[in-house]
């Protein structure tokens, strides 16, 4: 073992966990294309090539809400669960990914048709190339919180083995974490584990109240966080995982170079990852945002091992499948550094 910067090749091949995609946002472009055509929806347009092409936030979600409404039955959200897990072991071995979906983008759709398709596909995967795949269901925050308080009744309801917890995303200028005070409740009381999206546009305040009125488990993004030490302190007491995304968090400085919060909440000592948030939408996958996190915050190999251990200790899974996650992580990691 070296203490020398880990290479770029072994942070992209090394074993990976990630905490943070969207499901509808991780839909090949052609896929989405085809799923269109062969259900009559529409998109902005039909050209695979620039069907990912926006200006800000409302722009990448207009197209999100297109792509979601193209998936309609229970074979379209298990193929696009496949080829989107079974895309990232290849190109970045990818191992285990908590992939977070928006029943309400799909109306008209059962959600049992949803969890079913989205179950073949994470099974599927699983048998095809070993990584394993489990669902967060998010809330739309821009829709009534009625509808999430209906939707986490049903998910309770259906029991889904492959259903780990809830999340809170889309646009966080509306849908402030008070009104889902009572579908997180709900949540907590069906044993569900709880994120919710705070702190990337939105500002300390919100990730304040999203930690204590949502009794969230972890936050997605959370950059505001680095605007109060009183709230770091209380992230790092409770144990907190921040679930972060590179490629989306980071922005170009004068000179060219590439900066991003998520540095600087590893130097305050806050226990956050690194995970590709919606890939295609923004040309990247879980290897790169690795890539990029490892090279910009300096991990040698050991650091980035341990990166992606204390990743997998945050996931939502039960305590002894999380435990054995881990132990299996640690041995392709000891097979890894043997090549
Ligand atoms: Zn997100």
């Amino acid at each position: 073992m070296t203490t020398e910067r880990a290479p770029e090749s072994y942070l992209r091949l090394m074993p990976k966990v990630e905490l943070h995609c969207h499901l509808e946002g991780s839909v090949p472009a052609a896929t989405a294309v085809a799923l269109a055509r062969r259900n009559g929806t529409e998109l902005p347009t039909m050209d695979p090539d620039t069907l990912y092409r926006f200006d800000d936030l409302e722009g990448f979600l207009d197209i999100y809400r297109a792509v979601s409404r193209a998936m309609v039955s229970a074979a379209d959200f298990a193929t696009v669960t496949y080829d989107s897990l079974v895309d990232a072991a290849r190109t970045s071995n990818l191992r285990y990914r908590e992939m977070a979906f928006n029943p309400t983008n799909h109306p008209g759709v059962p959600l049992a048709d949803m969890l079913t398709g989205i179950s073949e596909g994470i099974q599927s995967a699983e048998r095809d190339c070993g990584v394993v795949g489990r669902i967060i269901v998010a809330f739309n925050r821009e829709q009534p919180p009625e509808l999430a308080t209906e939707l986490v009744r049903m998910v309770a309801d259906a029991d889904s083995p492959h259903v780990l917890g809830v999340g809170l995303d889309h646009n966080e200028l509306s849908g402030p974490p008070q009104l889902f005070v009572d579908a997180y409740a709900i949540a907590r009381a069906a044993g569900l584990a709880r994120t919710a999206h705070a702190g990337e546009r939105g500002n300390v305040a919100e990730v304040a109240d999203t930690i204590g009125l949502l009794d969230v488990d972890r936050i997605d993004h959370g950059y505001a966080v680095l605007q109060s030490a009183d709230l770091i302190r209380q992230s790092i007491d409770r144990g907190l995982h921040y679930a972060a995304c590179w490629s989306t968090s980071a922005f170009h400085e004068r000179g060219g170079q590439v900066s991003s919060p998520i540095a600087a909440m590893a130097a305050a000592g806050l226990d956050v990852s690194v995970s590709s948030d919606d890939p295609p939408f923004f040309a990247t996958d879980i290897g790169s945002e690795y890539v990029q996190a490892g090279e910009s915050i300096g991990w040698d190999r050991v650091q980035a091992r341990q990166q992606v251990l204390r990743t997998a200790a945050a996931t939502f899974l039960p305590p002894a499948e999380r435990a054995a996650l881990c132990a299996r992580l640690a041995a392709e990691f000891d097979a890894y550094d043997e090549t």
